[in-house]
């Protein structure tokens, strides 16, 4: 069972890809995270900045309605102990400018029990004004109480511009109604001085009372908002169970815009300060920067997506092209570990690589053991050169393909005959020349019988001499030899006397022993290495000798016709000597002195035989008026 791994397929793409899918999660959620916070402390700074700001607008409301109050208790008092008689009025009326000295303060009016003007800060004749009408006169009129009322706000009856009324009820000396102490403060003064404070151009500061009736809102100018009534907004619905200051996000049913806002209570007075900004305006810069931001961010994650699935697609494909590399390494070895033949890998270095199982059988040595060993060892050392430039030459690219048989040292058997088969290995990556593999065949047997079907061609089967073709062959190269050298070459032609009738007398099988015993003859008397004997045919025979003149020649011929007789074989049918003889022709020649080819030598050399045989068997004639000799011929 292969598994995927051994196949070069793992799950490193996915692995990988998971990462940078990761990654880019990572950063993307880091960022989020990190612009929610920058979101939440922008929203927090502001909430501190409308906490302060409300804080600081209460403590303002808390002193001006206070100054206001300090003022009425001080003119009621006097007023108790005074009298409204006419005296007591004239000196109020000159006394009320000194405590109109803040610029808080609209006006100052006292009324008397039927609600008509007793004195007032105001220039005009108020002899006929009369403000029973006034909720704040009823209020104090009809209540014996003897506190600060805060009313809402009214369009003032003197200036006609919206004012605040805090007002005191005057009693007499039996605790009976006496009429009215009434300071109006001007809405735009609360305006004004909220202008001083940068709340954003969408921020808004209310000053309100516990009933939700708008006295003063920022910017409000033409007093649009003044006199509004709230309470049914969802802060003043819930009003009893909330602290009296606290964070307060909403949406202003007023002008629509989402605000984070503080309000706080008055300790002292019935009264609220709402500070507040829009969040846009608020979040407005941290907006921009961090639309600046993320584009960045997001930028980066493309890129490194955009970079990743490249680098992912990349290691698919070198998985896959492992993969292939894999499959063809698992068919090499298959087809290697199951060929006869041996396959080897061999490195620049000569070193042996990879060696199939087949090696064994072929060197005697295992794969184990020739691993890693020189891939020339047990060359023999004449084919060694031979190889060695075969290598070379593929190596250098001059070679696609090398094949040479030769001979190679096994463990047991000593010497064998290989063929080899070389090709060049290419890297995978580079297609640089990496290395050899070698296909080795042992060629032994092939070469014994190569070898053994070669000497069957060229020797003949009963005497063990070369054969008639040899003998050709040979006759040929030693006439261009003998003219290229000017040299002689005698040809010597042997027939056995009377053999047919041996061959009827004594037996077939008796004839052929006798060629055999002719043919040792002339094996001992071609003696030199460049002589040949040969059987010519049937019962006749050839001896080449080069380099040979006339007298060697005959003198070769006399001794193989004296040695046959002196072997005294019984020949009855051969007289006069009734032994088995032999008639010899002999030729010689010096072809550098003629243009005719050998044939003319063996003519001459036939020529003499048959002269032998006429002339009697049995003896030596040689053809010596026969060759053209140069000169004769000349
Ligand atoms: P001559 O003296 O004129 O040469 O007479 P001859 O009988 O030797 O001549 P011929 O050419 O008529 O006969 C040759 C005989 O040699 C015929 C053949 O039976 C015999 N012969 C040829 N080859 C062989 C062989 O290989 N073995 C045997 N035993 N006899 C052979
Ligand atoms: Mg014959
Ligand atoms: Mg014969």
């Amino acid at each position: 069972m292969v598994t995927s791994r051994e196949l070069g397929k793992t799950r490193l793409p996915l692995w990988a890809a998971g990462f940078i899918v990761l990654i880019c999660v990572e950063i993307l959620g880091l960022s989020a995270w990190r612009e929610w916070e920058a979101r939440n402390a922008d929203l927090r700074t502001a909430e501190i900045d409308v906490t302060n700001l409300a804080h600081s607008l209460i403590q303002h409301a808390d002193d001006t309605f206070e100054l206001a109050d300090t003022i009425l208790v001080g003119l009621v008092h006097r007023l108790e102990i005074d009298g409204t008689g006419p005296d007591a009025i004239a000196k109020l009326q000159a006394y009320l400018p000194t405590r109109k000295s803040s610029d808080r303060i609209r006006g100052i009016f006292i009324y008397d029990a039927t609600g008509g003007w007793l004195a007032t800060t105001e220039h005009l004749d108020f002899s006929k004004l009369n403000n029973s009408d006034r909720d704040y006169f009823r209020h104090h009129r009809d209540s014996p109480a003897t506190g600060t009322l805060i009313g809402p706000p009214v369009k003032s009856k003197a200036g006609g511009q919206w004012i605040i009324t805090v007002s005191r009820r005057i009693n007499d000396s039996d605790g009976g109604f006496a009429g009215v102490v009434l300071l109006t403060i001007d809405v735009s003064y609360f305006v004004k001085f909220y202008e001083r404070f940068d709340f954003g151009p969408n921020g808004s500061v209310s000053l309100l009372n516990n009933s939700g009736i708008m006295l003063a809102r920022s910017r409000d100018e033409s007093g649009a908002f003044v006199g509004r009534d709230l309470s049914n907004a969802p802060l003043f619905r819930s009003w009893k169970s909330r602290p009296p200051g606290a964070v307060y996000y909403f949406r202003s049913p007023i002008d629509g815009v989402d605000r984070l806002s503080y309000y706080q209570r008055s300790s002292r007075y019935p009264l609220m300060v709402l500070a507040s900004k829009s969040q846009d305006d608020v979040l407005a810069s941290w907006r921009r920067a961090a639309t600046t931001r993320m584009t960045f961010v997001l930028g980066l994650v493309v890129l490194i997506a955009l970079i990743g699935s490249y680098l992912v697609r990349q290691l698919v494909q070198r998985q896959r092209m492992a993969q292939a590399l894999v499959a063809k390494e698992a068919n090499f070895r298959l087809l290697a570990e199951q060929s006869s033949d041996m396959v080897t890998r061999i490195g620049l270095d000569n070193r042996v690589l990879y060696v199939s199982p087949s090696c064994a059988r072929i060197t005697g040595w295992s794969a184990e053991e020739l691993l890693g060993t020189s891939a020339l060892a047990g060359i023999h050392a004449d084919d060694m050169e031979r190889v060695r430039q075969a290598i070379t030459a593929l190596r250098n690219g001059e070679a696609e393909e090398a094949r040479f048989v030769y001979r190679q040292h096994h463990r047991d058997k000593g010497e064998i005959w290989a063929e080899a088969a070389l090709h060049v290995t290419l890297a995978s990556d580079s297609g640089a020349i990496d290395g050899v593999v070698a296909v080795v065949r042992d060629m032994t047997e092939q070469k014994d019988l190569q070898d053994k079907l070669a000497s069957l061609a060229t020797t003949d089967g009963l005497t063990g001499l070369a054969n008639r073709r040899a003998f050709d062959e040979r006759l040929a190269d030693e006439w261009a030899r003998a003219r290229r050298d000017g040299t002689q070459l005698s040809l010597l032609l042997i027939d056995v006397d009377h053999f047919k009738k041996f061959n009827d007398h004594y037996g077939h099988l008796a004839g052929d022993a006798c060629l055999r015993a002719l043919g040792r003859i002339l094996s001992t008397y071609a003696r030199r290495p460049a002589d040949l004997a040969a059987r010519y045919g049937g019962e006749e025979f050839a001896v080449l000798l080069p380099n040979t003149g006339p007298d060697g020649c005959a003198e070769v011929g006399e001794g193989i016709r004296q040695a046959l007789l002196d072997l005294a074989m019984l020949h009855a049918q051969n007289p006069p000597s009734r032994l088995v003889t032999a008639s010899v022709g002999g030729a010689a020649a010096l072809p550098s002195q003629t243009t005719m080819d050998c044939s003319t030598l063996v003519a001459a050399a036939d020529r003499a035989l048959y002269a032998a045989k006429d002339s009697g068997r049995d003896r030596l004639v040689m053809s010596g008026q026969v060759v053209p000799w140069p000169a004769k011929s000349a």
